[in-house]
């Protein structure tokens, strides 16, 4: 007899041929996610992972980190015996009793859940039940059996050994990170930035970030936030390859040299060559930014088609269609709003034109970028980056 942690998973199910691919980057991620636990060790069942090795006393510490394990369906801390019905009905009976003592009250609604993955097991799964629902009733006072609303939950799994569990904790769902490339991600110090990063993750892909600063306008404590955010956000979606690059010169170049009310697609086109640069180089497929339509002047569909035609790596924007309170909610999920709230300048609030365009044409982007030497610009910015691998 042993305790062992289940593992579940969704949507790997669903990959056919690929899935050992899938199933072993959810291996990889969770014994990543379990390193700091002593012992630990995840194997591959049928259709599940299980991790074996985990003390009673770091129970709790490993059942908090696969939270964070995208590709987890859900996960149950279960005990492990040989295939005998009458030991897991014993089992099952000091969980139950375990889980009782949660509540105060005189009787407590439970039921007994019976799964035959093994279909050469004698006993029907019905009659299993009430079997164990016996023995149950027989050594835990103060409860009764309701089979439609059960507060207790008493789960038997005839496998290749029986599994015994009373808790199925939801997981973060989503694919393994890294088993579907890698997306460069322009992260600001904002609300939405963080969150557009988590939900690309939760995809099954990689982020490198690129944030851009400027120096000395902007604080380190501003620097600091961002590095803060990827760290929150590294829970989630593994090491974040942070780029951070210097964009004063180009800002002060264009606020020199453009229409002022241009000045923030000029900007924004040129930190998207910049990110794209910096993408190719990490071997990244796509951009990924937190923009979502119509929330401020730079993200009409106007200014995100001149956005995006700076260029030709895809660009991906899961906010597209969210409103701020669904974002904020899911920056709160994320652990990341209280941190992206903190009142530090971004670089994009040091030039703001008094009256960004919210129509700009291509005609008046091409006649202003004629007169700048693009390449040389992208060269410089690159050039003075630095990277920190964060996570
Ligand atoms: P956020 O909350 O992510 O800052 P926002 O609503 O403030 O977004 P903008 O400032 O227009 O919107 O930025 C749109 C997107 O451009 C951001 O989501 C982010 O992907 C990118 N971006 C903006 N500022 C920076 C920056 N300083 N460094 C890197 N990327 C940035
Ligand atoms: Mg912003």
């Amino acid at each position: 007899m042993e305790n062992v942690i289940i593992i579940r998973y969704a949507e790997i199910h669903l990959k056919g041929l690929n899935r050992p691919y899938f199933e072993k980057a959810l291996v990889k991620n969770a014994a990543e996610a379990l390193r700091h636990i002593d012992g630990a060790v995840v194997r591959r069942g049928e259709s599940r992972l299980y991790v074996e090795g985990v003390s009673d006393a770091q129970l709790g510490q490993a059942l908090e980190a696969l939270k964070y394990v995208f590709g987890i369906h859900s996960f149950s801390p279960a005990v492990r015996l040989e295939q005998d019905f009458e030991k897991a009905a014993d089992v099952l009976a000091d969980l139950v009793k375990y889980e009782r003592m949660r509540y105060e009250r005189e009787t407590v609604r439970f039921k007994v859940d019976v799964k035959r993955a093994d279909k050469s097991f004698p006993l029907p799964s019905m009659k299993m039940a009430a079997a164990a629902g016996g023995v149950i009733l027989e050594r835990v006072g103060g409860l009764k059996v309701d089979l439609t609303d059960p507060e207790i939950t008493a789960y038997i799994e005839m496998r290749d050994m029986a599994y015994c569990f009373t808790r199925i904790i939801k997981g973060p769902g989503g694919m393994p990170v890294g088993c579907n490339g890698r997306a460069a991600l322009l992260l600001s110090g904002g609300i939405d930035s963080p969150v557009a990063g988590c939900m690309i993750a939760k995809r099954g892909v990689a982020l490198s970030a690129v944030h851009f600063e400027s120096f000395p306008y902007t604080s380190d404590k501003a620097l600091d936030k961002v590095f803060d955010l990827a760290r929150i956000m590294a829970r989630y979606t593994g090491e974040i390859r942070l780029h951070v690059i210097r964009f004063t010169d180009i800002q002060t170049t264009l606020y020199e040299q453009c229409p002022p009310d241009y000045l923030t697609v000029l900007m924004r086109r040129f930190m998207m060559r910049i990110a794209e640069r910096i993408a190719k180089a990490d071997k990244c497929l796509a951009l990924v930014t937190g923009e979502s339509v119509g929330q401020v002047a730079s993200q009409t569909l106007e200014s995100l088609a001149v956005t995006n035609n700076a260029v030709d790596l895809p660009v991906l924007r899961p906010l597209v269609g969210m409103d701020k309170i669904e974002i904020t909610e899911l920056a709160e999920k994320y652990g990341t709003f209280k941190t992206s709230i903190l009142p530090y300048e971004d670089c994009c609030t040091v030039f703001v034109p008094k009256h960004p365009v919210t129509k700009p044409r291509m005609s008046e982007i091409d006649k202003a970028e004629e007169k700048l030497d693009i390449g040389g610009m992208i060269d410089a910015a690159v050039a003075g980056g630095k990277a920190t691998t964060i996570g």
